[in-house]
């Protein structure tokens, strides 16, 4: 069998689930020539043809759920009990071909003057390369897909190894839509072939959806091609419990935020700090919800946690749970009474941590699975210290009951969200980004359309 095969393991039981053969160099160039045939058409087709189009293919997509949730389950293991992704992805595909008009109208000169024609028009900046995660393989996706088209790009998506079907399915959706030929294409590429493509200058605008090395590595290869970049990285997000929260929401939204999709979101939850008063007992209902997760095939009904997506992604947090008790964090989650977790499999026990401290990786570095660290603070200062504490900054969340603390601490941290009272939940109208290692750009909001467009002035004089 060639090397040059892209294979997916899957982790219900480590077996080999797809494998797919990469394109060679020629089949990638025809595949840029044809998109850029075919953009050069789209940008001049009426916007509401464009909506129409996108709105097909998101049809053909959510008509293919029945199909796609047990698929999804075999390449990443999430439990099919969840039912998919696609009310998410419906939610943001219809507002960003809602507010697309809007986003892409021209914007007039704000000091009008007599016998000019001045504006800034918005064009489309030609072929987006999209590379995309497989924790999640459609929503991650959509967010530049359907704002890219939108906008009268061409689309080339190069899916997850993991999830490398979710890619052929946006291919389906695409054809039976009729999206015009080569508009939209998945391609099967290695990351070498990624690096020529971006190097060479051969796309417009790539957005990167994934680990703070793959950015660096996306980055590196752009260098000097001009290409631009949009960057969504690592996470380590935090969320804080104020004294004056209500600690019994706190409890059940943070497990939740902190263990959905075996703590594989990119602003799951990974750091609790919560205020002295509450603390007990927070850490005693989390202990009790955590203990409640069925871990298991995610394909069986009563799965409501399944394996991590790889067995190299359950080690590593399995390193950071054994580093953080070695330094004397308490492991509340007694993996031995927790059946499906045998030791070195995907399936991995969840587990809540205290007697932590941000010496320990699992306080620090992204862990992107099923375990939390949680900390008793004594006030605001120390709550926002150690939030900012970390080279991260996606979102961070805060618990409690004084709208305006929450949004002067928010105002205080090095994040690409705040939230009060919730977590983990990307909101199409607001700009989806992130600071420091996290990443560079925003998706989602009518501010992604500007990094899918350029801008051109017009100055016309009536002489
Ligand atoms: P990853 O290993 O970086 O891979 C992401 C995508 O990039 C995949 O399609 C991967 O292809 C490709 N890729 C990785 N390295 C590459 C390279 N050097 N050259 C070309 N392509 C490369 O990340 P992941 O494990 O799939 O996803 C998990 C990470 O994504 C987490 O860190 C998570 O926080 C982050 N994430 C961030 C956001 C956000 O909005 N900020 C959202 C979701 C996920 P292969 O699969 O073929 O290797």
């Amino acid at each position: 069998m060639a090397e040059t095969d892209i294979v997916c393991i899957s982790p219900i039981d480590g077996r080999e689930l797809v494998r797919r053969p990469i394109m060679s160099e020629s089949a990638i160039d025809a595949a840029i020539k044809a998109a850029r045939e075919a953009q050069a058409k789209w940008r001049h087709v009426p916007l509401a043809e464009r909506a129409a189009k996108v709105l097909g293919m998101l049809d053909a997509l959510v008509a293919m759920n029945q199909e796609v949730v047990p698929e999804i389950a075999q390449q990443m293991g999430r439990p099919v009990r969840y039912g998919g992704e696609f009310r998410g992805v419906e939610e943001r595909a219809r507002y960003m071909v809602r507010i697309a008009e809007q986003s892409l109208k021209a914007i007039p000169a704000d000091d009008p003057k007599d016998g000019f024609r001045r504006m800034i028009k918005r064009e489309p900046v030609g072929v987006v390369l999209v590379v995309a995660p497989w924790n999640y393989p459609y929503l991650t996706a959509i967010n530049t897909i359907a704002p890219a088209l939108m906008a009268g790009n061409a689309v080339l998506l190069k899916h997850a190894s993991q999830t490398i079907l979710a890619g052929e399915r946006f291919q389906m959706a695409a054809d039976r839509a009729g999206l015009p030929k080569g508009l939209f294409q998945n391609l099967v590429l290695s990351h070498d072939q990624t690096s020529r493509i971006l190097g060479q200058g051969l796309v417009n605008h790539c957005n990167f959806t994934g680990s703070v090395s793959g950015g660096k590595a996306i980055e590196r290869a752009a260098a000097g091609s001009f290409t631009s970049l949009g960057l969504e990285l690592g996470g380590k997000d935090p969320a804080y419990v104020r004294a004056d929260a209500n600690v019994e929401n706190a409890i059940e939204n943070l497990v939740d935020g902190a263990f959905f999709n075996s703590g594989q979101c990119c602003c799951g939850i990974e750091r609790i700090y919560v205020h002295e008063s509450h603390y007990d007992r927070f850490v005693e209902g989390a202990i009790d919800l955590v203990n409640k997760y069925v871990l298991g095939n995610p394909l069986d009904e009563a799965t409501t946690l399944g394996p991590m997506a790889h067995k190299r992604f359950a080690d590593l947090v399995r390193q950071q749970n054994a580093e953080a008790v070695a330094k004397g964090a308490k492991a509340h989650i007694d993996a031995k009474r927790v059946a499906a977790d045998v030791g070195n499999t995907a399936y991995l026990a969840p587990q809540v941590l205290t007697n932590v401290d941000h010496s320990m990786s699992v306080m620090r570095e992204e862990s992107f699975g099923p375990t939390v660290g949680i900390m008793k603070v004594k006030n605001d200062e120390e709550a926002i210290r150690l939030m900012n504490d970390s080279p991260y900054g996606l979102s961070a969340a805060i618990w409690t009951s004084d709208i305006e603390a929450a949004e002067s601490i928010g105002d205080r941290l090095e994040t690409g969200t705040v939230f009060m009272n919730r977590c983990d939940y990307l909101d199409p109208a607001l700009a989806w980004t992130g600071v420091k290692d996290t990443g560079r750009g925003a998706s989602l909001s009518k501010l992604a359309y500007e990094s899918l467009t350029r801008p051109k002035s017009f100055h016309l004089r009536q002489i």
